[in-house]
């Protein structure tokens, strides 16, 4: 039987730093807020995030007969200059041991994701249960901080906790739980941020340098959470 317990072995046996894992589902709320954000036209010129929203909503679709999201977590130092390499490499050795050890039947070309599909990455690692959205809009890892990069195996198995499911899932404090216990009330990102792109509940695109010019990392570096006990 496939377990998270298993998972996070393996996972950590081919280099990530860590992983989550979800019951695939559709995302509803996200799928409302960023209906919302799209119709304000606050992703700027990023029209690709306007097509394949029903793929994007839900892993299901995504990937039919989708039970399982495998979250992986890497690094920025241990993913070197080519982060999509570093990140796909590991996934395909994730599903090639579980393969090999008989968790999994078969291997799926179309289910190992790294800013590669319409997916929404950030969310399932919140979901879960790895971190949380900060007020600078960036995933943060609630131990590794930011600076990570996110990779998913999507599984047609269910993966079944060792112990019970629902003990485990009320556990999990909720992003917006995490999130007032984390940033409280500071709002270095905001001030610091040189587009006043954040301070909105929604992140304006069109005013952020990094989808700009893509040289603009000051709401993470500024982050407390990233630069002493998370
Ligand atoms: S990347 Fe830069 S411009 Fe964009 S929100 Fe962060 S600080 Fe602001
Ligand atoms: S800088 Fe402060 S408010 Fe912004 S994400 Fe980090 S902890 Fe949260």
């Amino acid at each position: 039987m496939l377990s998270p317990e298993i998972l996070q072995s393996l996972t950590s046996e081919v280099g990530f730093d860590d992983c989550g894992i979800a019951p695939a589902h559709r995302l509803d709320d996200d799928a409302l807020f960023m209906d919302d954000w799209l119709r304000q036209g606050l992703h700027g010129n990023m029209s690709y995030l306007e097509r394949n929203r029903t793929l994007r909503y839900d892993p299901c679709q995504l990937v039919p007969g989708a039970q399982t999201v495998v979250v992986c977590v890497l690094t920025y130092a241990h993913s070197g200059h080519d982060y999509h390499r570093a990140i796909k490499s590991r996934l395909y050795e994730l599903e090639a041991r579980l393969i090999e050890q008989g968790y999994i039947t078969s291997s799926d070309e179309q289910n190992k994701f790294c800013d590669s599909a319409p997916f929404l990455e950030r969310r399932w690692a919140v979901e879960a249960g790895l971190g949380f959205i900060g007020r600078n809009h960036q995933f943060i890892h609630t131990t590794l901080g930011s600076y990570v990069h996110l990779g998913e195996l999507v599984l047609k198995e269910k993966c079944v906790s060792e112990k019970c499911v629902n003990e485990e899932l009320t556990c999990q404090l909720t992003n917006l739980q995490t999130y007032k216990l984390k940033c409280a009330d500071c709002t270095r990102c905001i001030d610091a941020c040189p587009g006043h792109a954040l301070g909105q509940p929604q992140w304006d695109a069109t005013k952020c340098i990094a989808y700009i010019t893509h040289k603009c990392t000051v709401c993470q570096d500024v982050c407390p959470l990233n630069n002493s006990n998370l």
